[in-house]
């Protein structure tokens, strides 16, 4: 990465942030010394950072670590990350990066379609994560009604859009697809005739073509991703005529990695590494998001501006799972089980066999028969993948209710070493 690949805008932003992050916050200081480094260093000249090293820092320094640019009476939000894959992570917000997160998230609306008068129901609970705060504060920068639907049942929910008459739900994927399936059994289809769209947010789902046009067909709606962290801020928004998403330039800097934290190449996966240049308070100097993208130097098929990640976030690099030799991204199983008319809910379990070797089972609910045969083609085909199909009832598996959890690894434990 050079200073030649950003824009002036960001540039000049990236020089502020160095000087006032580096004079005035400790975590950020300590890592530049740990490295020998004087005076003002090139972005690049930092290694990645990953959450681990923030978690560290706050367990080390209660409660809130060190990564913080201004005395604590200077902020405003406290905010706690999910911790599916650690401890929590408590980061902060003064009231200037609240308003960062809140004009970013209102870009997010507009280039999504959403304008005053719409009724956006926010169907998820309001919890410590910054989302559905963000969510709420960016419909009101547009204008736009925000309908809280914290703390209700789906069939609740369904009744609250029925009866308010919302134009759009947001929610992650999967929550979207439950939904669907509730208003289903409880024949509350008519529920939603007045969503005419979906926002999707909190997983990779809405960016795979499968689940997109899944839920598209099934919410008579269009569908668009965008994407976020509590750590790194709401980078991705979406592109509603290329798909995939777009990264603002002038807000960050962009760049994705190998395995070996070098540039990825052309057209290939990699690691997506963020550096939000205007979140001073809790700043992430490029910041490992642990998310799966693609590299690509082209624009969108629409032109638009903004450096665009086709295909959005195709996958979590924690999720990859290496099985004979290949990586296996959960992701990709699941755009295939999509795929599969007729299929529901599904869970994927790695495994050992006594001999030693890694297996895949797919437990996958399918309506017909002739269902596992083609599936099981399409993982062959598409993935290069050999995978235990085990077709069950409809309603047999586990339904998650926020973020997905269909993932299950049993393998036998490697010594490192032995
Ligand atoms: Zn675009």
């Amino acid at each position: 990465m050079s200073a030649g690949t950003l824009t002036p805008v960001a540039s000049d932003r990236l020089r502020e942030l160095l000087e006032v992050v580096l004079e005035r916050n400790a975590f950020q200081r300590s890592r530049l010394e740990q490295l020998g480094l004087d005076g003002l260093p090139q972005l690049g000249d930092l290694p990645p950072l990953a959450k681990r090293e923030l978690v560290e820092d706050q367990a080390r320094h209660p409660q809130f670590g060190t990564n913080l640019t201004y005395p604590l009476e200077r902020y405003t939000q406290l905010w706690q990350t999910s911790g599916t894959t650690g401890p929590p992570l408590r980061v902060l917000d003064t009231a200037e990066d609240w308003t960062w997160w809140r004009e970013l998230f209102a870009h997010t609306l507009t280039v999504a379609g959403v304008r005053a008068g719409d009724r956006v129901a926010l169907a998820f609970s309001f919890g410590p994560h910054v989302q559905f705060w963000a969510a709420y504060q960016g419909l009101q920068e547009v204008g736009a009604m925000a309908l809280a639907l914290g703390g209700m049942t789906s069939v609740q929910r369904l009744q609250t859009i029925a009866e308010t008459e919302a134009t759009a739900v947001w929610c992650t994927p999967t929550y979207a697809l439950r939904l669907l399936e509730v208003a289903v059994e409880q024949r509350l289809d008519h529920a939603l005739e007045s969503v005419r769209q979906v926002i999707c947010t909190g997983e990779p789902g809405a960016s795979l073509p499968a689940v997109r046009s899944r839920i598209e067909e099934g919410f008579n709606a269009t569908c668009v991703d965008h994407a976020g962290l509590t750590e790194a801020g709401p980078f991705g928004s979406p592109c509603p005529d290329g798909h995939g998403l777009h990264v603002l330039e002038d807000e960050f800097v962009c760049e994705i990695l190998d395995d070996d934290l070098r540039p990825s190449d052309i057209g290939q996966r990699g690691e997506l590494v963020i550096t939000p240049l205007r979140r001073t308070g809790f700043p992430v100097l490029r910041y490992r998001t642990g998310d799966a993208v693609v590299n690509t130097d082209e624009r969108c098929p629409a032109g638009h501006e903004g450096r665009w990640l086709p295909g959005g976030i195709v996958g979590r690099t924690d999720d990859m799972v290496v099985i004979r030799g290949m990586n296996v991204y959960p992701s990709a199983i699941e755009e295939a089980v999509r795929h599969v008319s007729g299929s529901g809910e599904f869970r994927i379990t790695f495994y050992s066999e006594p001999s030693g070797m890694d297996e895949i089972k797919l437990e996958v609910e399918l309506d017909e028969g002739s269902g596992a045969r083609r599936l099981q083609e399409i993982m062959r085909q598409q993935l290069g993948l050999r995978v235990r199909i085990v077709p069950v009832n409809s309603g047999v598996l586990p339904r998650p209710d926020g973020k997905s959890r269909r993932v299950v690894d049993e393998r036998s434990v490697r010594l490192v070493g032995q």
